[in-house]
């Protein structure tokens, strides 16, 4: 177990706060207010580190650059919205999701992604 600067451990938190997927420089404009040292390239040696320790999750979407989130123990998925292009977490899955595997198949994890537009881009 390696020792947490306290670098990682403010990202790890903001991370954490933010509840929802983010880009390294999304993830900076919210650090600098924290530690308002603190460089992308901090954040991306960071990232690099918890993604490896298990605690952030690196998720790549097809079109979107890489965005990070905290690991949570709860299953979910994406929303991806066409205009603002956030990634929103959902809450739950689909039932017999992994059940369309066909016989002989064993299922190991799957991926949903909807797509459309999210409120404030539909309000504005
Ligand atoms: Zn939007
Ligand atoms: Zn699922």
């Amino acid at each position: 177990m390696h020792h947490k600067t306290h670098q990682q451990t403010a990202i790890l938190q903001v991370l954490e706060n933010l509840g929802r997927p983010v880009t390294p420089q999304e993830l900076l404009q919210t650090v600098r207010k924290k530690s308002p040292g603190i460089g992308l390239a901090t954040v991306y040696r960071a990232l690099k580190r918890l993604t490896g320790s298990g605690e952030v999750r690196k998720i790549e979407v097809a079109g979107l650059s890489p965005h990070y989130e905290h690991v949570s123990r709860h299953h979910h998925h994406f929303f991806l919205c066409k205009q603002c292009r956030h990634l929103f977490t959902l809450i739950g899955c689909v039932r017999g999701v992994n059940e369309m595997a066909p016989a002989g198949f064993q299922v190991e994890s799957h991926e949903i992604i909807l797509y459309g537009n999210c409120p404030d881009c539909l309000a504005a």
